[in-house]
Formats: C-alpha cells, structure tokens, sequence
C-alpha cells in the first residue's frame, strides 16, 4: 500500500468556503487504502471488505432442479385431462438422478431434486390426483414448467463479487452456495477516536459547575463500530499541547487513523489545529455545512487526523457526512456517495442561498418531518432522529408536501 502523502489534504490557497461536494470529491481523489489483506472464513466476513474479486467456482444451481414438490415428466401437455403412469422411484433432493424415467411416465420428485434424464417439466403435487399409479391432471402445462437450469443463478467463473465490495449477509448466501469457503478481505481498519477539551469530564466522574461530560466519545465509537472499522478509544486529553502530542504520537502507533473532536477550529484553546500545524501537515477546511466547523485534516507521523467539530452535533453530522466515505476508503471498499431520496416534507421552511443544511429527522407515514428545533446543541434532537434532510446549497422555500432529500442513518453506511 503506498502510503498517504503529508500533504495529502493541502488546499489551494485563497479557498473559502467549500461546497460539501467539493470537499466530498477532494476526499475521494485524494485517499485510497492503507491497510492489509487476510484470509478468513466466510462465515466470520460480514461487513468485511473483499480484497480481491471472486469468481464462482462452481455453477448455482449445479444441475438443472424442481423449484416445487411434485411430479416430473418430458414435455408440456396441452388443454385437457392428462393421466401419466409414475415409476417407482422417487428423486428426494440431495439425490443422484441414475434411472433416466422412460418417455410417457412421470417420476415423484421433491424440491431441490435434480431432474432426471426424460425430466424438463414438473407439476404442482397441489395439482394432481393419485390414483392407480398415475397420476391425473387438467393441462395445460407449459415445458420447463417449475423447474430451474444448472447456472441460471450463476455460472462457473462467473464474477459474483468485487475488490471493495462490503459483504452483505446476503453475499455469504452467495459465496456458499457457489462453494467459496474463504476470502481475502482487508484488515479492519483501527480508528482512533479522542476527545479534547478541559471542560470534559467521563460519565461517572463529578462534573464540577461549568464542566460538561463527554458526550462525543462514545456517540463516535459506535458510529466507527457500525460503519464496520475497529475502534481504538484513545481517551480524552486537556486543551495542552504536550499532552495532546504525546496522544498523537502514541496513537499513530495503533491505529490507521485518527478522529478528535475538539479544538480543531483556529482559536486559542484549539490545540488540535495548532498541532498539525507544527507538523506542517495540516489544512483546516472550511466547508459550507451547517451544522459544522472547519474540519482540520492533517496528517501526524504518516497517520491521517481528522479534527471534527466539538459540538455533537456537528461531531456526528461530520462523521456521516465525510467521515464514513473517507473511512471507507481508507479501509479498501469503495467510494460510497450519500444514499437519500426524495420523499414530501412534513415542514416548511425558508434556507438562504450559501451552504448545505442537514436537519435532524424522521419519516413518519410516508412524509419527513424534522426535530422542532435546530439547535446545534440538541443532542436530543440526533437521538430522536432517524436520518438527516439534505439540504441544497442554494436558497430554498420549502412548504408542507414538497419534495425534500432524506438520508435514513444506512444512507450513509451504518
Ligand atoms: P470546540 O470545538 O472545542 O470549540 O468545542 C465546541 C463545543 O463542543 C463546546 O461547547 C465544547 O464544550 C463542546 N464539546 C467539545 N467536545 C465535546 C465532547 N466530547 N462532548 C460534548 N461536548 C463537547
Ligand atoms: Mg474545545
């Protein structure tokens, strides 16, 4: 893997406010993956990213089969009263077809079956009489009829997955039943996750009056464990810049990459900023999102740093927003755009022209509504809401029933 540059996240100088995709597409040309790949069993790969691409090794369905309980025979039959002789053997699934079935005679065959030579066409159990040996229906009935073809699913060497693909629970179905029992997947990637700021205090701790607790770790720990990347807690340290490079020099050691909240804006206490600037790697981009502050990107000995805004609600509307996607390839999947759709708004609202706007909302019978109010203090807001309206960057008069842009959580990868 080669590693990322120190200047990776340099800005032309002279930029100010980024447009959101702007800053989106910057990421996505300037990341790529930085770690390893391992071998695990295909039981152990949810959520895992595939570092090769997997070719089927084996057809699904391997032989032409009934998709239903039944009876088999050659050939469809027309309108009318069918009765056809059966065989004495029956096909169970799992079994090896031996007998071809004689032309005029049906077999009992049952789902999964492989067809038997003088089999293409199997009708309904539901659909017969039993009687005498034979068996007595009305037509017509179609050739091929309930049955499926070898590789209708997938073929040998067919290409069923690729490099960067998240495997889905649905993909281990997938990669089983074509016979893949093992795959090459990324290492985890190990997120480093600290809180900054001499006003925090740890649930459970006293909180003297004007201390607050910190409310961020643990709200970035889990969206790390959801977006499917290995969280490393790296705690919390005060507004001091020993302190908070001794952290960074510690975790560049255990993680791939590192998110602060705090401190990452240019005023005095903003420590994590003025460190990356010491680096001389560091670049504050200012991008227009609300809620958010600048985002400081800079790297710390060839670890990548993302400075995230203190306040929680930005923390989380940042993470989402250009956490997840960078994350993601910095773990080896693929770039992932934002996943919403438009559905009628359950509000109204009047936006100026300037910056992107992320409202904390729900849907509820069919419409979006969003949290009464804006306040990017509301944690309770985040908790109430199940995705975030996206809104344009340019002016926007929004009334009840217009279409608005909705991002569920697992919009954005979690
Ligand atoms: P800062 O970006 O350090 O200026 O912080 C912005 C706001 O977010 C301040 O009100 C901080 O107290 C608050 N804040 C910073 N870190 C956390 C945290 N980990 N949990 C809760 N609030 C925080
Ligand atoms: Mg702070």
């Amino acid at each position: 893997m080669p590693p990322l540059k120190n200047d990776c996240f340099a800005l032309p100088p002279g930029v100010h406010w980024t447009p959101v995709d702007e800053a989106l597409a910057d990421l996505r040309t300037r990341l790529s993956c930085v770690v390893g790949t391992e071998t695990i069993s295909v039981a152990e790969a949810l959520g895992r990213i595939l570092a090769t691409d997997i070719t089927a090794p084996r057809a699904h369905p391997p032989l032409p089969n009934t998709a239903v309980d039944g009876y088999g025979f050659l050939n469809g039959r027309g309108e009318g009263d069918h009765h056809i002789p059966l065989v004495a053997q029956h096909m169970p699934a799992g079994a090896i077809p031996d007998t071809s079935v004689p032309a005029g005679t049906a077999i009992r065959i049952l789902t999964g079956a492989a067809l038997p030579d003088g089999v293409d066409t199997v009708i309904l159990q539901e659909d017969v009489t039993v009687k005498d040996g034979a068996i007595h229906f009305t037509g017509p009935i179609k050739q091929g009829s309930n049955t499926r073809k070898a590789g209708e699913d997938a073929k040998t060497g067919d290409a069923i997955a690729h490099t960067g693909r998240k495997l889905t629970p649905a993909d281990l179905a997938l990669l089983s039943a074509v016979g893949v029992a093992e795959v090459a997947v990324r290492q985890l990637l190990r997120v480093g996750i600290l809180s900054t700021g001499d006003e925090l205090k740890q649930p459970g701790e006293d909180a003297g009056p004007g201390q607050i607790y910190d409310a961020n770790r643990p709200m970035l720990h889990g969206l790390i464990t959801q977006l499917g990347h290995d969280p490393v807690d790296l705690g919390h340290v005060p507004d001091n810049l020993d302190s908070l490079r001794t952290r960074f020099d510690d975790a560049a050691l255990k993680t791939d990459v590192i998110l602060t909240s705090g401190g990452a804006s240019a005023g005095d206490a903003d420590h994590v900023s003025a460190l990356l600037n010491e680096a001389g790697a560091m670049a504050l981009w200012r991008i227009a999102i609300k809620p958010g502050r600048p985002l400081a990107l800079g790297m710390w000995d060839a670890t990548p740093v993302f400075g995230l805004p203190g306040n929680p609600v930005a923390a989380m509307v940042c993470t989402l927003v250009f956490g997840a996607p960078a994350l993601a390839t910095l773990a080896g999947a693929h770039w992932t755009d934002l996943q919403g759709f438009m559905v009628p708004a359950a509000f109204s609202k009047t936006k100026k022209a300037g910056r992107r706007e992320f409202l904390r909302a729900r849907m509820r019978d069919g419409r979006v509504e969003v949290f009464a109010s804006e306040g990017s203090g509301r944690i309770s807001g985040l908790s109430w809401a199940e995705g975030l309206v996206d809104l344009p960057d340019h002016a926007i008069s929004i009334t009840q029933g217009d279409l608005v842009r909705f991002i569920p959580w697992a919009g954005f990868g979690t």
